[in-house]
């Protein structure tokens, strides 16, 4: 069963639990720690942490918008983001933590809180997707799962519940064939059936791995642990 076909109360909980998983990341991290690199190029830690805490209250405009039927982006504009990043990643970080905790309050809130049916009001991404509102609760799981790892502090996609790699694995591919890249590589997860991003197109790459180092791999956090076989190795953009 993919994440999309899960109740809400199942999804809400792997969410929950990717956020704690994000909070323990986090709290391991000493203050000077958190000013040294993340693994996403440019971004120390403190623009990670600053971005999933802005990004909380990003979908909480989102809520907003579900609950009351009027307009309210997740952004003004893409300059709008950058810039809460740049700036929210110079506060103290005492407040960055601060800011990480009240926006995960306030998102879990709303959700707890938006009425049934409000849950399939349409609402727009950032990237302008239309989309019902439920769409959140998997939208916040990718980050705060990734953007542990990214923290750089032991955090393994090996951790991350199969139904997330699973899901994560499947828009990367999505994102690719939307995008018309990625043709003639083929994905072979253990214990799955294997993927060809492009089905029209001969095989010239083929990943082997375990569904997380695949995943990994993917997402182009690095390619431990997969096998290669064919030309190329390194991943097409997703996002
Ligand atoms: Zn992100």
């Amino acid at each position: 069963m993919s994440f999309h076909e899960l109740p809400l109360g199942e999804r809400l909980l792997i969410v929950r639990r990717g956020t704690s998983y994000f909070a323990q990341r986090l709290s391991e991290l000493t203050d000077a720690e958190l000013d040294k690199p993340s693994l996403l190029s440019g971004w120390t830690r403190r623009h990670l942490v600053a971005h999933i805490g802005y990004n909380a209250a990003a979908l909480c405009r989102l809520m907003d918008w579900a609950a009351s039927g009027i307009e309210t982006p997740m952004y003004e504009s893409t300059d709008q983001r950058g810039r809460e990043i740049e700036e929210g990643a110079t506060l103290s970080p005492a407040a960055i933590r601060n800011l990480f905790d009240h926006n995960v309050a306030r998102l879990d809130e709303k959700w707890r809180n938006l009425p049934v049916s409000a849950w399939e009001a349409e609402v727009r991404t950032a990237q302008g997707r239309t989309v019902p509102a439920s769409e959140t609760v998997w939208m916040r799981t990718r980050e705060v799962w990734i953007h542990a790892v990214d923290l750089g502090n032991g955090g393994r996609f090996g951790d991350f519940p199969e139904v997330v790699n699973e899901g994560l694995l499947s828009d990367m591919v999505g994102m690719w064939r939307k995008k018309g890249e990625g043709s003639g590589l083929a994905l072979s997860v253990e214990g799955h059936k294997q993927v060809e991003v492009a089905s029209d197109v001969a095989v010239t790459t083929t990943i082997h791995g375990s569904l997380p180092v695949v995943t990994r791999w993917a997402a182009g956090r690095g390619g431990v642990g997969v096998s290669i076989s064919g030309a190329g190795g390194e991943p097409p953009r997703w996002l």
